[in-house]
Order: structure tokens, then C-alpha cells, then sequence
């Protein structure tokens, strides 16, 4: 199998536009919420795209799209290449419509050189991977991976009252040309091409991020109790101030967990204080705190150390103190052998590369408990993302569709004798 395929990056670029122009926003970003009107109309394009070249279309019933070219033998599980289409409110036009498009721009190439791979290639387009208008987010390849719906999923409303599962079937409807498939199924591997939304690629003048994994997240709910008393006459000896508690424990989270591993992310980004008077002393502090490694068991340490803190200093300050953890997410370890070939790919071209861990979720962190996966990353100006201002270079957005054609090439090929 050739790996000198080169791509059409005129073609790519165009089609980048014309999906932006789908959602357009004043200010040069895209607002495509998940299973909106715009949404649709992305999925019409790329739909009309792919029957045009003689790729069949398929969808499953969470909406994720399908275009699929056959290869030699299409007994074998396909290689699943794509991303998303639907974006933040005052969101970019990179984020999931690069990747998705790039892997439209690889089916097409191949067709274009009459390229037959080993098995057949499937670009997928992922329902709802922002979250931002229906929760949770990364929706279509959580279905896809677990093969069940979240609960309560019928439920789920936008802001505007909009149920999720009646756009869910407006949204199947609007594409009767796609045929029914079921959810799930296995694949070869899965390759994802997304913009990196973070400042590491740019700073480091690296053009391709090797992404071997997605960090993993947990969030915990840390509830201080201490006794409400009047701000003026409560001496310090009198008081069991859970604010004053609260306060240390976050001071010394920020002093300690960042500085001391480049890894760790700590955020703080909720507080409430009761009763929430100027003149009383708070009697409950709640916070959440969002802690974030590539490292399951640094996860643990961090969280175990945490918990020793607020207890060590809730009985310091005269306060009780519980810890609850409300969502954990594990991090996700990309395939070493797929990591390998696509910075095989990107050497091969003499595009310097950087491996790193993703700091944000993707669909592929579903897909890595499913099946071999991996990720290309690409700079974006600033690090700037979920932002109608995010950019990326021509250049930047051709070699990083270039390295995922490269890399189908060859993951079809090496993983089609594994
Ligand atoms: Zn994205």
C-alpha cells in the first residue's frame, strides 16, 4: 500500500468554508448547536458529498453519520475516521468540522488515485460532542461504545424546552437518504483529527500533536460545616468560620498540586456560601473542585491528599468537612501501535510533532475503550478555542489532513493482517 498519497488541500480549505458558512455567526465563528436546523443542514452537505463520490451513507439512531467506501474485503471491520459537526454557541469553524472534513478529503483522495485499501474506511460524524445544548456531551460515541442511550435521556431538554429525543427523530427524518444501521459494531481502529485547543503545539513550534491518550477528569464536592454567628461580636477563638476553613484549603490546593506536577490540572470554579450575609459568618461553605491528570492512580493520590487536607484543616478550623466525588471520568491510553504510525506519518513528511496527552474530552476517549484509537492534534492560534476567534493555518490544517490520510493508509493496512 502507497503512503505518498497527497491530498487536495485547495479542496479541503473550500470545504471548510462552505461548512462555516452553514451557522455563520457576525463575528467569523459558527453556532451549530447538536441537532439544530444548522446541524441538519451540515449533515445534508456532507451527506450530498459522499453520495456524490459513490460512498454509501448510513446513520444509526443516535444520529451519528456514516459515509463509508469499501475496501477488498469488506468482511472486515472498517477503519472509522472523523469527528464532529455540531459546535459551541459561539463556537469555531475548526472544532470537529476539521477533522470531520479531512476525513471526507481522505475517502475522496482515495477515490480520486483509485487507492483499493485492504478493508473499507468509514468517516463518522458524532452526534452532539459539545454538550452545550443537550448534556452530556460526546453523546453519539457514547451511545456508540456502550450501545445503550443514557438514562433519563428522553428527558433531557434544551434551554428553549426542546427534547432531545424530538430532535433526535427530526433530525433521523431529515436524512431519509441514509440508511438505518445498528449501534455499535467494530471497527479496525479509529483515527481522529482535531484542533489541540490549548497553547502547547503553538508554543513549541511543533506542527502535528502524537496524542497517546486523553487526560482523565474528576470532579469532587467539598462541603464545609461550621456554625453561622454574628460577624461583630464573634471573637476568633468563637468561631468555626467555614469560609475561613474553606479559604486555606483552596489557598494550599493552589499552592501544591500545580506547581508541583506540569500534569495536574486543579480548578476551583464554583463556590456557595450560606447563609450569604456581609455580616455573618458563614455557617456552610460547598465548593466543587475539577482535577484533571493523564495518570489514573495520580488521580487517586491527588484525591486521597485532598481529602486528608480539608479533614486536617476542617478540625483545625473547628468545622466539619465530607468530601463527595460527583462525576469521574478515567483517562483514556491511546493504541501504541496506532500513536506509532501517525508519528511515523508525520516524520515521514518532515512535519515536526510533539506527543502529548489532550486536555480536552473527544469522542475518541469513548472509542479508546472500544477499539485501538488515536488522535492528531494541530495548533490553533493562541490556544484559542470555543471561541468564535479560533484559527488555524492553511498550512497547519493541510499537513494535519495530510498525516491522517498517511496514517489510514496505513492503519488499514497494518491492522488488516493483525
Ligand atoms: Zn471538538
Amino acid at each position: 500500500m502507497t503512503g505518498g498519497s497527497a491530498i487536495d488541500g485547495r479542496r479541503l480549505l473550500a470545504r471548510l468554508d462552505a461548512f462555516a458558512a452553514i451557522g455563520a455567526t457576525p463575528a467569523g465563528g459558527v453556532n451549530r448547536p447538536a441537532l439544530s436546523a444548522e446541524d441538519r443542514a451540515a449533515r445534508a452537505l456532507l451527506a450530498s458529498l459522499g453520495a456524490a463520490r459513490g460512498f454509501s451513507i448510513s446513520q444509526d439512531a443516535a444520529a451519528n453519520l456514516f459515509l463509508r467506501r469499501p475496501g477488498a474485503d469488506n468482511g472486515r471491520p472498517p477503519l472509522l475516521i472523523g469527528s464532529h459537526l455540531d459546535s459551541q454557541p459561539t463556537g469555531g469553524r475548526f472544532d470537529g468540522a476539521l477533522g470531520t472534513l479531512a476525513a471526507l478529503e481522505v475517502l475522496e483522495t482515495l477515490e480520486d488515485q483509485n487507492i483499493v485499501t485492504a478493508g473499507p474506511v468509514e468517516l463518522v460524524a458524532w452526534t452532539n460532542e459539545e454538550g452545550s445544548r443537550f448534556s452530556p456531551g460526546a453523546f453519539g460515541s457514547q451511545v456508540y461504545a456502550t450501545g445503550a442511550f443514557p438514562w433519563g435521556w428522553q428527558d433531557t431538554v434544551d434551554n428553549n424546552g426542546g427534547r432531545l429525543a424530538d430532535e433526535l427523530a427530526a433530525t433521523l427524518a431529515a436524512l431519509p437518504q441514509a440508511a438505518e444501521r445498528p449501534l455499535g459494531g467494530s471497527f479496525s481502529g479509529y483515527l481522529e483529527l482535531h484542533i489541540e485547543q490549548g497553547p502547547l503545539l503553538e508554543r513549541e513550534g511543533a506542527l502535528i500533536g502524537v496524542v497517546e491518550g486523553i487526560q482523565g477528569t474528576r470532579w469532587l464536592e467539598v462541603s464545609i460545616e461550621g456554625q453561622v454567628a454574628h460577624a461583630g461580636t464573634t471573637p476568633l477563638a468563637d468561631r468555626h468560620d467555614a469560609m475561613a476553613v474553606a479559604a486555606t484549603i483552596i489557598a494550599r490546593l493552589q499552592a501544591t498540586v500545580m506547581p508541583a506536577d506540569a500534569n495536574a490540572r486543579l480548578t476551583v470554579g464554583r463556590l456557595t456560601l450560606t447563609p450569604g450575609a456581609i455580616n455573618v459568618i458563614p455557617g456552610e461553605v460547598v465548593f466543587s473542585i475539577d482535577l484533571r491528570h493523564p495518570s489514573g492512580p495520580e488521580i487517586d493520590r491527588l484525591e486521597a491528599e485532598i481529602i486528608r487536607l480539608v479533614s486536617e484543616t476542617a478540625e483545625g478550623g473547628g468545622c466539619h468537612a465530607s468530601v463527595r466525588r460527583s462525576m469521574d471520568v478515567a483517562p483514556a491510553r491511546f493504541d501504541k501501535r496506532l500513536i506509532g504510525i501517525v508519528e511515523d506519518m508525520a516524520k515521514r513528511r518532515s512535519f515536526s510533532c510533539q506527543r502529548m496527552f489532550s486536555g480536552a474530552f473527544h469522542d475518541a476517549l469513548f472509542m479508546a475503550r472500544l477499539g485501538p484509537a488515536a488522535m492528531i492534534f494541530v495548533p490553533c492560534r493562541g490556544g484559542l478555542s470555543h471561541n468564535e476567534a479560533e484559527y488555524v493555518e492553511p498550512h497547519q490544517v493541510i499537513a494535519g489532513a495530510q498525516v491522517l490520510c498517511d496514517a489510514t493508509l496505513e492503519a488499514v493496512a497494518a491492522l488488516a493482517v493483525a
